[in-house]
């Protein structure tokens, strides 16, 4: 199927392929590439098995395209770098989808992995936050007098707040002044999840509130006031570990459920001529790791892995729906109730909020199947 985009709205949402190495298992069976990639058209061609004699070719157009020789640095340069920027500084919301089966790349993506070097796009987004930070917080004349002020700069808000110049006591003008927090949460069976709880909170119930004046928040959830890039990440790498204890404690696979890592980034605009004046920006970045998307076969599964496949169909399937709902923008309707996980998203997705969507897919025809449906999926998203 070949897409044109004429359509402006679908500029908010970008989908991407990326076609991860042959595994080593794949290697050892001599299983075939099934997947031939057009980069610079974005056009992905998918050759069925031979049957009969005949095989079928499908064609796919996507906003980019990476093959397995490509790293996700590229991928953060080229398409989530200008996200990163928005949120940081101007007060946009972004999120970012991992979607595909599992084993396909989505953690190599997002995450990394402890076998190689090559960071994921969480952390090079991190770094990034703070990159920016730093250097908009080094040209503000404020650095001169930090010390002084460091006490009001610990508070959670910056109401109140007045700098005096270190050599004549006079107000300073034009600096800016950043908070960031972060939360980390996971979606099982349609059910929330801390994933960076304190310990006294253990046991509360995670529910998803909306009201017109804070939009859609989720109750009783973590934030965590950060410093630095290094301790957001410690943050992150501490959720990944509960969320891997979790799974175990309850005999559940973590790739059965959807993770959503958030970043918020408070920007405050401190400009003082006669009059004070103070502006501050709300950017929001979200991470979602979706749940694997295999289909289950009734043969030989359990009635828990069949539960948990119901539910990760269901919140797939809304996410679908709500966003091209979204680009076709002739909806009056978007179905945001149909799951948590697009309840979640419902002011992070739409309107001036950007969305990429990276669908993960594997080369080998093994798994011809899978990477169909997820090709489908990517293009229905447009
Ligand atoms: P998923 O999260 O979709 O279940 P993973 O990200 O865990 O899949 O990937 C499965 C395996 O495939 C990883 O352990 C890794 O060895 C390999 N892999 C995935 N993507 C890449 C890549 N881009 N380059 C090299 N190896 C990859």
């Amino acid at each position: 199927r070949l897409t044109h985009y004429s359509n402006i709205r679908s500029e908010s949402v970008k989908v991407l392929i990326r076609c991860r190495p042959f595994s080593h298992r794949e290697l050892a069976s001599s299983s075939s590439k099934c997947v031939d990639l057009l980069l610079s058209s974005g056009i992905v061609r998918l050759l069925s098995p031979i049957k009969n004699k005949r095989r079928i070719c499908r064609i796919f157009r996507f906003d980019s395209i990476y093959d397995d020789y490509h790293k996700t640095d590229q991928i953060f340069t080229e398409s989530v770098q200008p996200l990163v920027l928005a949120a940081t500084i101007n007060g946009y919301s972004g999120t970012i989808f991992a979607y595909g089966q599992t084993g396909s790349g989505k953690s190599w993506t997002m995450t990394g992995c402890s076998c190689s070097s090559e960071k994921g796009l969480i952390s090079k987004a991190i770094e990034h936050v703070f990159d920016l930070i730093n250097y908009h917080e080094s040209i503000d004349p404020l650095k001169i007098n930090e010390k002084k002020n460091s006490d009001a700069f610990n508070r959670q808000s910056f109401q109140d707040l007045k700098i005096l110049d270190n050599n004549n006591n006079s107000e300073i003008t034009n600096f800016e002044k950043f908070m960031v927090k972060c939360a980390y949460l996971e979606i099982y069976n349609e059910e929330l999840r801390d994933l960076l709880f304190k310990s006294d909170h253990r046991h509360q119930k995670l529910e998803i509130r909306e009201n017109s004046l804070n939009g859609v928040c989720v109750t009783n959830l973590t934030w965590h006031q950060v410093q630095t890039s290094d301790e957001c990440s410690k943050f992150k790498r501490q959720g990944d570990l509960q969320r891997s204890i979790a799974s175990t404690q309850m005999n559940s696979d973590s790739s059965r459920s959807h993770t959503m890592f958030c970043i918020l980034i408070e920007h405050t605009t401190f400009t003082t001529s006669n009059e004070k004046h103070r502006l501050v920006r709300l950017g929001k970045l979200n991470f979602v790791d979706l749940a694997g998307s295999e289909r289950q076969t009734k043969t030989g599964c359990s009635a828990q892995r069949l539960f948990e496949s119901a539910k990760i169909n269901l919140s797939l399937s809304a996410l679908n729906k709500v966003i091209s709902s979204l680009v076709d923008g002739k909806s009056k309707h978007i179905p945001y109730r149909d799951s948590k996980l697009t309840r979640l998203l419902q002011d992070s997705v739409g309107g001036t909020t950007k969305t990429i969507m990276i669908a993960c897919i594997s080369p080998s025809e093994d798994n011809y199947e899978e990477t169909l449906c997820t090709l489908r999926y990517a293009s229905r998203t447009k």
